[in-house]
């Protein structure tokens, strides 16, 4: 064989019978072949095998199994974004003529979709108020309500809907749901009637912020019926990106319960704090929804907002004087984030829906990362005197 030829078949390195790596490797490959055409046609192989990896691929394959497996369900489809994930659970389930339902307390990126992108596809919307039941079941009457999309919590001002409630609404008018879980984290909220979960990968599953991923989570047949779709789509996730998130993965309790815990700190620190208005922390005994939210859930999460008694230039001052807070979008790894909520969540809200969802010039988000909390809360400490004294 010449060099050129070994270069391209080159030797592999094959572990004995019984001896396994402890983290299993990242299949890396596009491809995937078999001994010949008519082993690759057996129906069992072509279950459970590999062809090519924007259909299946074994790293992404391990995430999906496991990540389904956190929410308690059976299957799981990995997509590059968790944005792809919000996509997917939609054109999966949506025709033109039929409508959708959402809150206006939802993230942004997804108000825009279903108001400024589906519509041209002929799906119509109603955005409703994430505690007004009245509507929910109104809209839910309709004929043409076909699916809802809403969070829990919300991103950025983490009210919590009651979704045993608003689930069982569903069910009753035949209406498909899809939670977007990725405030709640995938060991939360598995135990309610959701037809598909989606996640951002990106927060919480990879903590560490240098990676980007996203899951569509249902039951067998949900997802079976779904994975043409995404291969079609192809909105891929990376072999590579499964394999950080896998890894993200094995902290995923350990980093849950310290975000909270430290977020709660923050939390009733800033509560106590006479600059501070309004504090949104479903963690925080005060919170109108801290009830619902701990029956629901354990942990709540690394994110919390409030608005400060201040104006808009106050503020952004406030935000400019951290120095253990980065400013930037996304939430749920290890460094700590803040942001200007009115200015990066809520540009595309007029002034009935602000004060809808309580979104003023003053509103700050804190994603709290996994600093020791004493340092976060003097940090704060300090860029309150530098902005207010
Ligand atoms: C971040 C986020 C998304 C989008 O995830 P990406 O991975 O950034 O595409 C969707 N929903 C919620 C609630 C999010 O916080």
């Amino acid at each position: 064989m010449k060099k050129e030829t070994r270069l391209t078949h080159q030797r592999k390195v094959l572990l004995p019978d019984g001896n396994e790596a402890i983290v299993p490797p990242i299949y890396r490959s596009v491809k995937f072949t078999y001994p010949s055409i008519e082993a690759s046609l057996n129906p069992e192989v072509r279950h459970t095998g590999f062809e090519y990896t924007r259909d299946a691929n074994p790293t992404t394959r391990q995430l999906e199994l496991l990540s389904a497996e956190l929410q308690g369900r059976a299957d799981g489809v990995c997509v590059a974004s968790g944005m792809a994930a919000v996509w997917l659970s939609l054109l999966g389930n949506l025709k033109a003529g039929e409508r959708l339902t959402f809150f206006v307390q939802s993230y942004r990126p997804i108000r825009t979709l279903v108001r400024n992108v589906l519509p041209r596809f002929g799906i119509n919307y109603s955005m409703l108020d994430v505690h007004q039941h009245d509507d929910l079941e109104r809209v839910f009457a309709q004929k043409d309500t076909k699916l809802l999309i809403f969070e829990a919590p919300t991103n950025p001002m983490l009210r919590v809907p009651d979704i045993e409630g608003i689930a069982s609404l569903a069910k009753k008018h035949n209406v498909t749901t899809v939670l977007d879980n990725t405030f709640g984290g995938l060991h939360n909220h598995g135990q309610f009637e959701i037809d598909y979960y989606v996640h951002s990968l990106t927060k919480y599953a990879s903590g560490h912020g240098d990676v980007m991923g996203g899951v569509v989570i249902a039951d067998e047949g949900r997802i079976k019926a779904m994975h043409e779709l995404a291969t079609s789509i192809g909105s891929t996730m990376d072999p590579g990106a499964a394999y950080l998130i896998l890894r993200g993965l094995r902290t995923y309790h350990l980093r849950h319960a310290r975000h909270s815990s430290s977020a709660l700190a923050v939390a009733e620190y800033l509560a106590a704090n006479p600059l501070v208005d309004k504090i949104f922390y479903p963690g925080l005994k005060s919170d109108s929804e801290h009830e619902l939210a701990t029956k629901q859930m354990d942990g709540c999460g690394a994110v919390l907002a409030f608005n400060l008694k201040a104006d808009k230039t106050h503020t952004w001052a406030f935000i400019d004087a951290l120095k253990l807070f980065a400013t930037a979008s996304s939430i749920g790894s290890t460094e700590s984030l803040v942001a200007p909520v009115k200015l990066y969540f809520a540009g595309d809200l007029d002034e009935q829906e602000l004060k809808q969802t309580g979104i003023k010039d003053s509103t700050v988000r804190l994603s709290i990362g996994l600093e020791h909390p004493d340092d976060l809360i003097d940090d704060l400490e300090k860029a309150f005197t530098k902005v207010f004294n």
